[in-house]
């Protein structure tokens, strides 16, 4: 599922696709894309010029001069992409087309994805938590955490931090040595303080690198991210460490597949605070 960083690429390139540009037309090819009354949505998006993208979490919002805000949720399988090819046409579910003849087309082949009409941009997606891109930000999240949950866990939950997912949850908890199943209101100061500064680290070298690719994210282009030549543990259970050379390990926390060293990530447990 695309992260925050493969959701900024895409917010970046579709804002200079689509900025300044007005919607003519909305085809629903599969109607339960749209959450929310689907003639409602067409008819607001119906002569809509695009005043700007922005991205909230894993969120892409689009913003109409009229104040008119929708979000697009890419889930498993989504992407917006500005040409199609005759392989995505199966997948087509909604194709925008501009007046300048132009289209932008919601690609989906497992139909999880949502667009979702919203009665302005402030009132968008209000359970997120706060943009985990400053430190100061995170450490003000990971010091207000009372939960014994595993800090994995918890960096996955969209109301603590918005846009962390599995890859760079596993490639933060990495960089911070810090176990998976640590549970995080045992963090003391230095290691908050520790984790607060990787986390935005992460995640902004993710961005210059355009997002990472392991099977479906591709940006508006329909290129791949090039993130996944620098993952340290995500996917490589079983491959050395680069860092000590202990063979990467994967194990499942609340259903998700976390991978770390067992070598540079030890337990709060294991190490003195
Ligand atoms: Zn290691």
């Amino acid at each position: 599922m695309p992260e925050l960083p493969e959701v900024e690429t895409i917010v970046r390139q579709l804002c200079r696709q689509i900025k300044g540009k007005t919607i003519t037309s909305v085809r629903l090819l599969w109607p339960r894309t749209v959450t929310g009354c689907k003639a409602e949505f067409c008819r607001r998006l119906r002569g809509m010029t695009v005043a700007g993208v922005s991205r909230r979490g894993k969120y892409i919002g689009v913003e109409g001069v009229d104040g008119t805000f929708f979000t697009v949720h890419l889930r498993m399988t989504g992407k917006l992409v500005g040409e199609i090819s005759s392989a995505d046409r199966k997948h087509l579910r909604t194709q925008f087309t501009f007046s300048d003849g132009t289209a932008l087309y919601f690609v989906d082949a497992r139909k999880f994805g949502r667009l979702r009409l919203w009665t302005c941009r402030g009132q968008a997606c209000p359970s997120l938590g706060p943009e985990p891109l400053r430190p100061a930000v995170v450490l003000t999240s990971l010091r207000r955490l009372k939960t014994r949950r595993p800090i994995k866990s918890v960096l996955l939950d969209q109301t603590v931090l918005a846009g962390i997912g599995n890859i760079y949850a596993d490639e933060a908890l990495f960089q911070a040595g810090m176990h998976p199943l640590t549970p995080a209101a045992s963090l003391g100061e230095a290691q908050q303080q520790r984790l607060a500064s990787v986390i935005p680290k992460v995640l902004r070298q993710a961005i210059l690198r355009r997002g990472t690719t392991l099977r479906n994210y591709r940006t508006v282009a329909d290129e791949s991210g090039e993130n996944q030549e620098h993952l340290n543990v995500y996917g490589r259970a079983g491959e050395s460490c680069f860092q000590c050379g202990a063979s990467i390990e994967k194990i499942l926390i609340n259903g998700r597949s976390s991978h770390y060293c067992p070598s540079c990530q030890k337990k709060m447990s294991d190490v003195r605070r």
